[in-house]
């Protein structure tokens, strides 16, 4: 079996190299490719003769403009890569067979109510990033390819950027900080997403019933003052000595953003669960686990 992993170098993209390598031959491309093969998002011809050329079985899409603030004024890079690209991917799926794993988000919902939105709720995006990736989820199911969509929330990873490290460095450099204590979530690490994408493919290859979208997030429900307090919690458990001292709930309008964010990102994650006989660990094991990575190292 042969696999195109796409975004190589990204959160999740970097644990997938880890986590497919037992599965199948792996190409794994970043936008600079490799040779006569592109790994460039902006380029949806060149990564679809990519496709062609490689004739892979199943072709992973880690990749994707992710800069949510800055996708509100770069709205046409943004649907390029998030929508426009994946539709062609989807499309060269659907006409050589192939299936096709793609990544989305909590942020395709509206995020009001109190409840997990599950994976038939109508999306109704709140900025330009949560709109580009609604289409491509919608490309993706209108194309008629083969195809495995896991909608995610809160990534976080030792490698990348994101809110888990930020908060690490932070709690070492102020004595106070405040922080979003109104959106609530589901911290999910890229680890956890990289095997689960595992863990479904074959069964997926197996029986095409199983091909769709599902909501993948650990299990349980936090906010980001909560999140970053547990952090620091178990920072100093790992011995990790910090300045912060006083942590400060605050609303989201208290800290405007150029992109609107949801309230209620909580993901309703029963559906991957069942269909493929896994268990969803609650959040809190895999940051655990991340800080120990990243503090004992
Ligand atoms: P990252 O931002 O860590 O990685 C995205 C990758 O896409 C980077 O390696 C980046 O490359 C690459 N990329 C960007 N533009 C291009 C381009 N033009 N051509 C080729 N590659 C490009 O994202 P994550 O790993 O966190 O996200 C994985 C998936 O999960 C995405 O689909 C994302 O939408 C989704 N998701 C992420 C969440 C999060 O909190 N991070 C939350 C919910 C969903 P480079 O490093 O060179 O820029």
């Amino acid at each position: 079996m042969k696999i195109l992993l796409l975004g190589k170098n990204g959160q999740v993209g970097w644990e997938l190299q880890r986590a497919l390598a037992p599965l199948a031959e792996v190409i794994a491309l970043d936008r600079s490719g490799w040779g006569d093969f592109s790994g460039d998002m902006s380029q949806p011809q060149a990564i679809r003769e990519t496709i062609l050329k490689l004739k892979p079985n199943v072709v992973v899409n880690a990749s994707a403009y992710t800069a949510v603030d800055l996708a509100e004024a770069e709205s046409e890079l943004a649907d390029l890569i998030n929508h426009q690209t994946v539709k062609a991917i989807a499309d060269v799926c659907h006409q050589e067979q192939i299936l096709f794993v793609h990544y989305s988000t909590d942020y395709v919902f509206s995020g009001l109510g109190t409840q997990p939105f599950t994976e038939t709720d109508v999306v109704a995006p709140l900025n330009v990033y949560g709109k580009t990736k609604a289409l491509g989820e919608q490309a993706i199911i209108d194309s008629g390819c083969a195809h495995l969509i896991f909608r995610t929330s809160w990534v976080y990873a030792t490698k990348g950027k994101n809110f888990l490290k930020t908060m690490l460095n932070l709690a070492q450099q102020r004595e106070e900080l405040s922080i979003i204590d109104d959106q609530i979530g589901a911290p999910t690490s890229a680890e956890l997403i990289a095997d689960i994408t595992v863990h479904a493919i074959p069964q997926v290859l197996a029986n095409q019933q199983k091909a769709g979208i599902y909501h993948l997030v650990a299990s349980g429900e936090t906010t980001w003052f909560d999140y970053a307090n547990f952090i620091f919690k178990q920072a100093r458990i790992l011995g990790q000595t910090l300045q912060v001292a006083k942590v400060n709930p605050i609303a989201t309008s208290a800290y405007p953003t150029p992109a609107v964010r949801p309230h209620n990102s909580r993901l309703h994650n029963a559906k991957l669960q069942n269909t493929f006989e896994l268990i969803l660990p609650q959040w809190q094991k895999g940051v655990e686990r991340t800080l120990a990575e990243l503090i004992n190292q």
